[in-house]
């Protein structure tokens, strides 16, 4: 069928998963901008559930890299920032999903770090256009090994952190994000097809900052182990 490509084709990109040998294979990367309240402060923002709602960026999955890699410090930025986000796995389609039913498509759950050209992303926003120079590039999306929601169960709350060489950084708890994990299936899939393979990278809390050559990130949250990541010197 596809003998007749004019190149190779790019392998599937996947993700480990927590005691199997099967690997995740990763279709679309959602994230969902401004989801703790306390960070859309620290932007110069904020947030009001009950007049506004969600709303999402995507990045390629060509952007994706395991946790533990080592990468260079990204082109025509200098302002690079890390995000620690809860990242949530769908294994199963849905569309108009109820938020009763948001569960039963999740296979699991990783931690991932957001990873944002910040003065790219300002001089979108300022100038009213894309954001997607300052989020969706090479090795912009960090990928934990993934939790099964059948080994570790529906996962709502529990501490999130992130470290730049052994400093804490960022610390909030799951419980802090404006909308939760149930309703930001509900509304995306107002939107789109949710498909197997697509993630949803939750959103950051407070504490995003810099990183410069030579730096080491390391994230954890709750019960999902943690998430490393080196800037080459
Ligand atoms: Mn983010």
């Amino acid at each position: 069928m596809s003998d007749n490509l004019l190149f190779p084709a790019k392998p599937t990109v996947s993700a480990e998963i927590h005691n199997s040998d099967k690997r995740f294979p990763v279709n679309r990367i959602f994230c969902v901008g401004r989801n703790y309240l306390a960070h859309a402060i620290e932007m110069g923002t904020t947030v009001d559930k009950t007049s506004m709602e969600p709303f999402y960026f995507l990045k390629d999955n060509s952007a994706l890299i395991p946790s533990g890699s080592t990468i260079p410090y990204p082109p025509m930025t200098s302002n690079f920032h890390y995000e620690m986000e809860f990242v949530v796995a769908i294994d199963k389609p849905g569309f108009n999903v109820s938020e009763d039913q948001a569960d039963d498509i999740v296979f699991g759950y990783a931690c991932g770090l957001d990873m944002t050209r910040r003065d790219l992303q300002q001089k979108g926003k300022d100038g009213g256009k894309p954001w997607d120079f300052g989020k969706n590039f090479e090795n912009a999306a960090v990928l934990s090994t993934i939790y099964p929601k059948s080994q570790i169960g529906v996962i709502s709350q529990g501490p999130i952190e992130l470290r730049v060489n052994g400093a804490t950084k960022q610390s909030s708890d799951l419980n802090m994000l404006i909308w939760n994990v149930r309703e930001v299936i509900a509304d995306l899939s107002k939107y789109y097809h949710l498909e197997p393979g697509d993630l949803i990278y939750t959103g950051t809390p407070e504490g995003v900052g810099p990183v410069i050559a030579g730096d080491k990130i390391e994230g954890s949250i709750a019960k999902l182990g943690g998430i490393e990541l080196t800037i080459k010197k």
